[in-house]
């Protein structure tokens, strides 16, 4: 497969793009070479497309089903009642409607913690996006459940590997307060041992981190660090509420934190990520948008928005996260947390990249690109998205997109009606 991209602009400057099988071969401001397919880069500009670093994509089965409760009475009494309902086939329906809302908004590459891990492989495997996936592990602190999660996990990793190279199986310990010490400890030896990802919620929340001193006379992170589970491999999520003592611990195992700007304020988790302190402490951080119960939707560049907004506002100060620097934690500070061979445009990298419509009012004049992507733009801007060097959006058009939305649709009401039974 060949695909050639004539007259695009690149960082300001007018590009032709070589792409031969899933990696970008050639930038050249004319290329004249033969290719199977040809896509016109006039009045786009062309950028990494975007790397959604924590979510639990079939959750958008749930979007707007109940917002504007407290947290626990928003899970309890309308979250989980649903959740303990669904099948294989409504993740599979709901993982559809969220790669489908990906690719429309110019992402790629999710980071996915969920049940029925098959559900979401195959949506992705179809879609053409790229994804880590874990099937989320919760024991409950009981022993004959943790055996069936290990079980369950052995059997998927062993499964995953009939999958394409866009799927990337992962471990997923939900959090400290849903997985005991020994599954901790269980999960941290498999993932080192099968060269996998560990994706794990930690300090979203006050509570969270006052019930863990409580009961382990330390803070999360240094909880983690005991019980031997931190390194280079480790996806955590929210890391809202860590202190300086716990920045410096997970500096030391090189441990990878993602912030989710949008769910944190949806869900009032109280404290704001410490992004400056992760950052001078040179944490690799990148953005996440969360479920789409807690969002509610998947909107990249709308969560690198608020990332940079919630910064300023928390911090006083303009001057921090500028746009740029927002920009990237979406795209190579994502694919660095993730060790992806893409978040650039670069000969040699994969071809996982979008074009974005300049012609759009809301980025006209066009002063600098950055900012009109972190600050003025929305995913609508993204025309054409291409992923290892497939083309699965162009002029707006996915296809089979009416039949995702239309089978999510019915999943989601068929799921209600069983759940009110
Ligand atoms: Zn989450």
């Amino acid at each position: 497969m060949t695909m050639l991209i004539k007259g695009a602009s690149l960082n300001g400057t007018v590009k032709d793009i070589y792409i031969e099988g899933n990696l970008i071969q050639a930038i050249h401001e004319s290329i004249d070479r033969p290719a199977e397919t040809i896509v016109s880069g006039a009045g786009k500009a062309v950028i990494p497309s975007l790397i959604n670093g924590h979510t639990h994509a079939a959750m958008t089965l749930l979007r707007g089903y109940a917002d504007d409760m407290p947290l626990q009475e928003w899970l309890e009494k309308k979250i989980w009642v649903l959740e303990a309902k669904m099948t294989e086939k409504d993740i599979y329906w709901g993982a559809k409607l969220a790669c489908l809302e990906m690719i429309k908004t110019g992402t790629t590459f999710f980071n996915d913690m969920y049940w029925f891990w098959r559900g979401t492989a195959r949506a992705v495997e179809e879609t053409g996006i790229r994804a880590a996936i874990s099937a989320v592990f919760i024991d409950f602190f009981n022993q004959e459940k943790a055996a069936e999660q290990k079980a369950l996990n052995e059997a998927l990793f062993k499964e995953s590997k009939q999958f394409s190279s866009r799927i990337h199986f992962t471990l997923g310990p939900h959090a400290i307060y849903t997985v005991s010490e020994e599954s901790l400890r269980w999960a941290a030896d498999f993932a080192r041992e099968n060269n996998l990802l560990l994706h794990i919620h930690i300090s979203e929340t006050k509570k969270e981190v006052e019930d863990c001193v409580k009961e382990t006379g330390v803070k999360p992170a240094k909880y983690l660090e005991k019980v031997g589970l931190l390194g280079p491999n480790v996806i955590a999520c929210h890391g809202v509420w860590l202190s300086h003592e716990e920045i410096r611990i997970l500096r030391d195992h090189d441990v990878k934190v993602v912030h989710n700007p949008v769910s944190n304020m949806k869900l009032t988790v109280g404290g704001i990520f410490p992004y400056e302190k992760l950052r001078a402490a040179g944490v690799t951080t990148c953005l996440g948008t969360d479920g789409c119960s807690s969002n509610n939707n998947l909107d990249m560049l709308e969560t690198i928005k608020f990332a940079s907004l919630l910064q300023k506002h928390n911090l006083g100060d303009s001057t921090v996260l500028p746009a740029k620097e927002a920009f990237e934690m979406a795209t190579a500070q994502g694919a660095k947390a993730f060790g992806l061979n893409c978040g650039r445009v670069e000969v040699g990298a994969l071809a996982d990249i979008a074009l974005v419509d300049l012609r759009k009012p809301e980025l006209t004049p066009h002063f600098d690109l950055h900012s009109d992507l972190t600050y003025a733009a929305n995913g609508s801007c993204i025309d054409t998205v291409i992923c290892d060097g497939k083309i699965l959006m162009t002029g707006r058009r996915v296809e089979g997109e009416d039949e995702i939305l239309e089978g999510a649709k019915r999943a989601a009401f068929d799921l209600l009606k069983r759940a009110s039974r």
